[in-house]
């Protein structure tokens, strides 16, 4: 292989987000060295205010993670064994690990082949007496539709539980992610478009009862100190993440514009290529206020085209190989091969590329250029 042949482009390039912030995170964490509070101090506190008013919500607590966001939302709702809880087969596993582990039934129902997100057009069929919650993901970082999830909230009587894991500052319509359900559930997991530097997380809510109960959950259930009426868990978050975060904040507009920038010129060089609709399909824009966590091509080539690219060290990543109603820990659910198929078809097809905010043109042409050239040939 020549040099020329050899780009090398990563999927991710922290050092590009964190490298410049160095100094503004390193007195960030030697203020909270210096405090010698570590757990739910200032920093958790002040990150709270201000990442509520960025998501525009009335209250938000910070948590340990993105999955005990979702673990911890749908405790507060009193969800259970043998509760249903309605949601996508096409999500990170925490989306229905979170149900399943609280010995509730998640009851999946098929994506939209566009967005990839849980196809309302089904929803209202899979609401039985059972129905406790509904789960959708804003999957990739395009909401579902906020609106017409609210409706069928509302006159269902059934809360909805939004995983914005992937969304955070996504819009649909006037409507933010994570600000429209009962609940919304946010990851700061490195690789999300706001990371921390480790495990964090955070739960929203418009509902001042609901978001006592998780303060109290996230505590082992405990109040006042030592006194339990709830049985809760270790769900929270520290000040060194809350610390870094608060430093990473003001720039999450910034690196979200850059993210849709790369999107929309790679939309626009795919276009240009003119390639059929098996061979390579541009992500649908559904909705507004796409937040670009992944940009998420498909192609009847998928596995092919992976293998190229890697091999030409450009990184990309299959989201998700299997889909979750066919996980073997899912086994005792009883669905099978055949029975959710735009997850399936999604599960094959669809090839993640690099999008990170700091890719630029050149490299989003180079990548591009590798992509439309493999799918051409043969
Ligand atoms: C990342 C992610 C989670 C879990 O978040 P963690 O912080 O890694 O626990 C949950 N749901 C979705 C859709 C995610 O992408």
């Amino acid at each position: 292989m020549t040099e020329r042949d050899e780009i090398g482009i990563p999927l991710l390039d922290l050092q590009a987000q964190n490298g410049p912030l160095r100094e503004p995170i390193r007195e960030a964490i030697e203020r909270v060295v210096a405090s010698n509070r570590f757990i739910l101090g200032p920093e958790v506190r002040a990150f709270e205010e201000e990442i509520k008013r960025y998501i525009g919500v009335e209250h938000a607590i910070g948590v340990s993670s993105g999955t005990d966001a979702l673990l911890v939302a749908l405790m507060a709702l009193n969800i259970g064994r043998n509760d249903e809880v309605v949601t996508t087969p096409f999500s990170f596993f925490a989306t229905a690990g979170a149900i399943a582990r609280l010995g509730a039934v998640p009851v999946f129902v098929d994506i939209d082949p566009l967005s990839f997100n849980l196809d309302l057009d089904q929803l209202e069929a899979a609401i039985t007496a059972h129905t406790k919650a509904i789960l959708p993901v804003h999957l990739f970082g395009q909401t579902c539709d906020l609106e017409r999830l609210s409706r069928v909230s509302e006159q269902s009587g059934i809360p909805v539980v939004e995983d914005a894991a992937q969304a955070i500052g996504a819009k649909g319509g006037a409507l933010f992610a994570g600000a429209v359900g009962a609940f919304g559930c946010f990851s700061f997991f490195p690789s999300k478009n706001l990371g921390a530097f480790g495990d964090a997380g955070l739960v929203t809510t418009n509902d001042a009862a609901l978001a006592r109960r998780v303060r109290i959950l996230r505590a082992h259930g405990a109040e006042p100190k030592y006194h339990h009426a709830l049985i809760g868990g270790n769900f929270r978050l520290d000040e060194l993440q809350a610390a870094i975060l608060r430093v990473k904040l003001p720039y999450l507009n910034q690196w979200t514009e850059a993210r849709r920038k790369n999107a929309a010129r790679y939309n626009r060089l795919f276009r240009q290529a003119n390639l059929p609709e098996p061979v390579l399909k541009t992500p649908a824009a559904t909705a507004d206020g796409h937040i670009y966590n992944q940009y998420v091509i498909r192609t009847n080539r998928r596995d092919a085209l992976r293998d190229y690219l890697l091999q030409q060290h450009i990184g990309c990543e299959i989201y998700y190989p299997k889909p979750l109603h066919l996980q073997a820990c899912f086994g005792y659910l009883g669905y099978t091969e055949g029975r959710f198929i735009q997850a399936e078809r999604a599960a094959a097809e669809l090839l993640a590329l690099p999008v990170f905010p700091e890719l630029g043109e050149s490299r989003v042409d180079q990548v591009a250029e590798r992509v439309i050239g493999f799918l051409k040939r043969r």
